[in-house]
């Protein structure tokens, strides 16, 4: 496997304590601004690299630039009041303990863990709760490797925010992969794990081989699928290039592959721009190259892809490159929800206009999907049964898998933009699922 000539990439991370060193930033950004993000940035999670900034923002294009979006907070991202606070904080106290008080208290206002995501789906096995661990779905397991909490820059959107801030330390993660094993063992029923984080691909091959391979060894011809999700195609594609275990780790997924089971690694693209660098180009093609199949997905967000425009290109690119579209989910009402959100309607828009304009190939993708505390609830579309005007629904995942795949509706609403903010259609009461959801809070 023959490197390129260029120099080797190193990686450098910027955050708030130096990203004034960023050349681009030193350059370009006045001091206001700066001074925006240095408040925001105490709130919400701010974390960009060397690539990011040579390779994908686009600072003639700046602050509107999708990919400075994505990774730079913005005043907007958080509400006057708490902006004003959190502003003045910073002027009355240099003591860092106070300091986050009030982050904290800010934070909390943020709605830090949404669809019960901390409380509901952590499983057992003998007694022993499994914080590193999620199953939700019937067929799906969810694995944090601890190593993996966190990524090669954070976006601004994020849904696993508080953990980037401290607020949820390590309070997911495992260091055992024996007790996945057994956990997996225990459940015959689960088809799919998925390594997730944070970005799994941050951790070292060494790391990664200690979570993969006692999956390999252990005897569980159940388990057919073996996610990753990662952003790290689009954060530092040098990954899979020229770092020291690049080689390391696409043996790894050879390995994986060769035992006859199949590696899907999920990448998170989040604009057609970030596929354009030559790197990511060459790292798509070594992982395919090992047998992996890569997805992609994406959630809607306002300022940095609400535009079917910007989803076709980035579908017909993947397509292209080899990966498959897999999911457009609707952004998750946390953090700086108020900045990101697209209402329903408006992003089925979105998806319809972009779904249209792509070939069959790219028509693998389903969306927009929520991903609510009952399942993921895909927005089928619009329409008026009996003079009413309908959102159509359904579930393409669920908490019980006898709700997938059923239509139902929801009263119209222009503004909604998350599940909790719908009606059901008709004057009914409550939308099927409800009672059995109230009433089995146990079942995870
Ligand atoms: C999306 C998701 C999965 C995987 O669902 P698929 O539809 O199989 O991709 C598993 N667990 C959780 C909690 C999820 O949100
Ligand atoms: S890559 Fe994923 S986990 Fe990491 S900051 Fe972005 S959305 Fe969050």
């Amino acid at each position: 496997m023959s490197q390129n000539q260029s120099p080797k990439p190193v990686y450098r991370a910027y955050a708030l304590h130096n990203f004034r060193k960023l050349p681009q930033v030193a350059d370009r950004l006045d001091e206001r601004t700066l001074h925006e993000i240095e408040v925001v940035g105490h709130v919400l999670p701010f974390k960009v690299n060397n690539y990011v900034a040579d390779e994908l923002i686009d600072w003639d294009h700046i602050p509107d630039d999708p990919i400075y979006r994505l990774t730079f907070p913005h005043r907007d991202m958080l509400s006057e009041a708490h902006f004003a606070l959190m502003e003045r904080t910073l002027k009355e106290t240099a003591d860092k303990v106070e300091r986050r008080k009030v982050a904290n208290q800010i934070r909390l206002e943020l709605n830090p863990h949404p669809a019960g995501q901390m409380s509901h789906n952590v499983p057992e096995l003998n007694g022993i709760k499994l914080t590193g661990m999620q199953h939700k779905y019937r067929e799906t397991v969810l694995f944090f490797p601890q190593q993996g909490q966190t990524c090669h820059a954070y976006c601004s959107f994020c849904f696993r925010w508080p953990q980037f801030v401290g607020m949820d330390e390590l309070k997911f993660a495992m260091r055992e992969a024996e007790l996945l094993v057994a956990y997996l063992k225990a459940h015959p029923e689960v088809t799919d794990l998925l390594i997730t984080g944070g970005d799994p691909m941050v951790m070292k091959a060494h790391r990664l081989r200690a979570c993969l391979e006692p999956l390999l060894e252990a005897d569980l011809p159940h388990l057919r699928n073996i996610r990753i999700g990662s952003k790290a195609l689009a954060y530092w594609p040098y990954r899979f290039l020229t770092d020291d275990d690049a080689d390391e780790v696409l043996r790894l997924f050879e390995r994986v592959v060769q035992s006859g089971k199949h590696l899907a690694f999920m990448a998170h693209f989040n604009h057609p721009r970030e596929l354009q660098p030559e790197a990511v180009r060459r790292a798509i093609a070594r992982i395919r190259n090992t047998g992996a199949e890569i997805r992609t997905q994406s959630p809607l967000l306002r300022h940095i892809n609400d535009d079917a425009g910007a989803w076709a290109a980035m579908w017909r690119e993947q397509v292209k490159l080899g990966c498959v579209p897999y999911y457009m989910f609707v952004v998750r009402d946390t953090g700086a929800h108020d900045y990101f959100a697209v209402p329903l309607a408006e992003a089925h828009q979105i998806y319809r206009d972009a779904y249209r304009q792509v070939s069959g190939l790219a028509r693998t993708v389903r969306g927009p999907s929520m991903s609510a505390h009952p399942g993921k609830v895909c927005v089928l579309g619009t329409t008026r049964v009996a003079g009413e005007k309908l959102f159509v629904l359904t579930f393409i995942q669920a908490r019980n898998p006898e709700w997938v795949g059923r239509p139902f509706f929801a009263r119209y609403d222009e503004q909604a933009t998350w599940l909790d903010e719908l009606e059901p259609a008709f004057g009914h009461p409550a939308f099927f699922f409800e009672a059995e959801l109230m009433a089995g809070q146990s079942l995870n």
